[in-house]
């Protein structure tokens, strides 16, 4: 061992002077090095805070607001209209919704029509629900033609809601937000380009309005700047979350022409490793560019019946609209012809402002973080303040919380759905702000423990140089990885490297040592803070382990003024070294019980009830063939309400293809009277060993989709064509090997075309359609008040099919 470990901020305490007796130098130097602890960590919070309130939403304007601003007032009235029921696709509601927003783009003397085709799914993406997807669409196209052109500015939302809920937020806070955009637009100066508002329709289904626009509108042929509007929840900021590739140019605008500029490109590279997609993709493999923002807090109502209009904060409509309209303008005005940079930028908010830097310095910072960082490190060992061994033992060591914080925040989530069982169902819970917070605590408690333990024996300067190495070397690993990430953790462990050396190079005795900690600390209080904030909505108490495990980076950063609330160290002997010992465990004493408390708290305020109830996912299958019918649900561990309809396990991809081949829970139901849809040959040759099969499927009541199977061992699939467009013949897997899903079938039905290569002498056809709601059942039991609907696709549904010899 070398020289007994001196921390970073060693020389924070007063030197005693002459004259100050031996007996109160250890009075002295707690207390200033107290005092220092207490002056670094209020500057932290203020900058903190200071972070956090610039993600606030801005108030809602009123309903006088000037008629060139945007009015969160106003556009509330548009939501109001638009989501007073549910309308999903193909429904009577939303035909009504649709002749409200052309009504009201017409009245601005807008061109005005409305796009009727049928479309395929965009990119033709999962068809897993049952095979090639499309959607009879009817897309709200309204243009403000521009004085001099250099392109189209796109403003897109979805009027459609899905079949569980109105849609207050999601997308009636898109559509309205156009709307008012579009009023805002009109009053002022023409804009140079062309505005183009695209109000579309499926996109709960398979994003097919905005696919149908993309691929065959006449004003999309030349592409242009895409701005989608979207929400997954009912509050928060408005988070840019999306854009296309090679986005410096547009990161530039936004980052200038939007007021209240929120995104980061680590957002992007979430979003898209999740499963969630938006119009936006529809228009990503076409000749478009563009942004895609949508507020996403208050997940729990999304798709819901509880996605209302009341439920809707109008701070982050306002929020949304002042962006949309900022945006608008700016690309308005900008010369549309190149608006592809050769590289993506990184970006983060910070107060008042977002950072930006291109995507070509990300690895040159990271590699020089990792520089400065083993810089600090050596300057550490010779200035005696760490042996190797200890500089090594700190960076092994620094491992123990990265890893421990997030394993312990998913365990603690577990113990809390092992509580509550009906969390598994739900994006978020109604208040999640608790269980964050717990969270939040819990990371704390773990840093503060791993550090009360390991500080003596390592000492305070070779943790903090370890903890700044895995920040660096992180950093590295995302830059290579995950280049819009990188900045997360490159930029505090540069911030904390050069603060380490200005502190170990600065007069020991003064107050630079601290202040260079504490500011390379904001630096990543600035950066992080925010972060941990968004994540949690964005990925809900489910993934709360990457929440977890930030915070702890976070603390890794500002562990120098961490370590000032510990005693100094080396320094003390006998009782009041002991007495100082106790004190270093009080923080992580005190965040330990802050996350058992805050949890606890979560599951006392957090309980299920009429205006917070536990979701549940219920559907109902009849095979119209054999009168047999089953309830199903999705749910892996059923809820005591589901319970009373499922008791076993099944696959029902035998008898309804169409709603994919997932294991569902099921249980016997009593047959409904109900029709399957018809399929009537319309046609029937046979020519040079293939049969061509020219159908109609028409279903007998008001369904939401349709679909049809063909059972694979009966003959093969050639070719396909549905409402007179091919679709591709990919085979699925089981025995309906070739499937097609048509989400708002026209009541006249759906004309399709196969071509097939029979195999035996009757070629097995599966016809299935569904609606939705259960309360006309036989055997149904409404809920009680208590217990909800599930934001999902197939929640409610109710789906009859059977088997068509030919
Ligand atoms: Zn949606």
């Amino acid at each position: 061992m070398g020289a007994p470990p001196t921390p970073v901020t060693a020389g924070v305490p007063l030197r005693p002077g002459p004259g100050v007796p031996p007996a109160d130098r250890a009075l002295t130097r707690p207390r200033r090095r107290l005092l220092a602890a207490a002056a670094a960590l209020v500057a932290l919070a203020a900058v903190g805070a200071g972070s956090l309130l610039d993600l606030r939403t801005p108030a809602p304007r009123p309903a006088d607001a000037p008629a060139g601003e945007f009015s969160a007032t106003r556009a509330y009235e548009d939501v109001q209209v638009i989501a007073a029921r549910s309308h999903v696709a193909g429904s009577p509601a939303n035909d009504q919704v649709r002749a409200h927003v052309e009504q009201q783009l017409r009245g601005l003397g807008l061109e005005t029509e409305v796009q009727d085709t049928v479309a395929p799914e965009a990119g033709q993406l999962s068809g897993a629900a049952g095979g090639a997807t499309l959607a009879r669409v009817r897309n709200v196209v309204a243009r403000l033609p521009g004085t001099d052109p250099t392109g189209r500015v796109f403003l897109v939302a979805h009027y459609d809601s899905v079949q569980t809920g109105p849609g207050g937020n999601d997308d009636a806070a898109g559509t309205s937000a156009i709307l008012e955009v579009a009023r805002a637009l009109t009053t002022g100066p023409r804009p140079r380009n062309d505005i183009v508002f695209v109000l579309t329709d499926a996109e709960e289904a398979c994003l097919c309005g905005a696919a149908a626009f993309a691929a065959s509108h006449p004003l999309a042929a030349d592409g242009g700047v895409v701005l989608n509007l979207e929400a997954r929840g009912s509050t928060g900021p408005v988070i840019m979350f999306e854009t296309s590739k090679n986005n410096a140019k547009l990161v530039d605008v936004f980052g200038r022409a939007a007021p209240h500029p929120v995104g980061t490109s680590f957002a992007v590279e979430i979003y898209r490793a999740l499963p969630n997609d938006t119009d936006f993709t529809a228009f990503l493999d076409q000749k478009f560019v563009g942004l895609n923002s949508a507020y996403i807090d208050g997940g729990a109502i999304y798709h819901t019946p509880l996605d209302t209009p009341a439920a809707m904060d109008r701070s982050s409509l306002q929020q949304h609209g002042d962006n949309a309209l900022g945006l608008a303008r700016e690309f308005g005005r900008t010369d549309l012809t190149d608006l592809r940079s050769g590289y993506d930028a990184t970006y983060f908010p910070v107060p008042r402002g977002l950072v930006r830097y291109p995507g070509w310095l990300v690895l040159p910072l990271a590699l020089l973080a990792v520089l400065a960082v083993a810089a600090l490190g050596w300057l550490t060992r010779r200035s005696g303040r760490a042996s190797t061994g200890q500089l090594a033992a700190g960076f092994g060591l620094a491992l123990g919380p990265i890893v421990a914080a997030p394993v312990a925040a998913q365990l603690l989530w577990l113990a809390i759905t092992a509580i509550r069982p009906g969390y598994a169902e739900l994006l978020d819970p109604y208040r999640p702000i608790w269980y964050r917070m717990a969270v939040l605590a819990l990371a704390a408690a773990i840093l503060f423990t791993w550090y009360a333990l390991v500080r003596r024996r390592i000492g305070p300067a070779a943790l903090a140089v370890g903890g700044l190495a895995w920040l660096a070397l992180l950093g590295v690993l995302l830059a290579v990885a995950v280049p819009g990430g990188a900045y997360l953790t490159t930029l505090p462990a540069l911030a904390g490297a050069l603060g380490g050396l200005v502190a170990l190079r600065t007069r020991q005795t003064g107050p630079w040592p601290v202040v260079a900690v504490t500011a390379a600390a904001a630096v990543g209080v600035v950066i992080l803070l925010p972060t941990v904030v968004l994540l949690f909505p964005a990925l809900g108490m489910a993934m709360g382990g990457v929440a977890a495990l930030v915070a702890v980076l976070l603390g890794l950063t500002a562990l120098p003024v961490v370590d000032l609330l510990h005693p100094q160290a080396g320094g003390q002997r006998g009782l009041v070294a002991l007495r100082a010992r106790r004190l270093a465990a009080l923080p992580a004493g005190a965040a330990a019980l802050a996350a058992v408390v805050l949890a606890g708290v979560g599951l006392a305020v957090d309980r299920f009830d009429a205006a917070h109830p536990a979701p549940t996912h219920l559907m109902y299958a009849l095979d119209a063939g054999t009168g047999q019918a089953r309830w199903l649900s999705h749910e892996t561990d059923p809820q005591p309400w589901t319970d009373g309809y499922v008791d076993g396990v099944a696959s029902v991809a035998d008898d309804f293809p169409g709603l994919g081949d997932a294991e569902l829970r099921a249980g016997p139901a009593q047959a409904a009277n109900l029709p399957a849809p018809k399929l009537d040959v319309l046609a029937d040759t046979s020519a040079g060993g293939e049969r061509t099969l020219r159908l109609r499927l028409t279903p007998q009541r008001a369904v939401r989709l349709a679909t049809l199977h063909v059972d694979t061992a009966t003959a093969t699939v050639v070719r396909a064509e549905v409402a007179g467009r091919p679709v591709p013949v990919e085979p699925r897997a089981g025995r309906w090997g070739f499937g097609l899903v048509f989400h708002a079938p026209p009541p006249e039905g759906v004309e399709v075309t196969l071509t097939l290569r029979p195999i035996a002498a009757q070629v097995a056809l599966r016809a299935m359609d569904a609606s939705d709601g259960l309360d006309a059942l036989p055997g149904f039991r409404p809920r009680p008040p208590a217990v909800g609907v599930v934001g999902s696709h197939s929640s409610e549904m109710l789906a009859v099919a059977r088997t068509y010899p030919l």
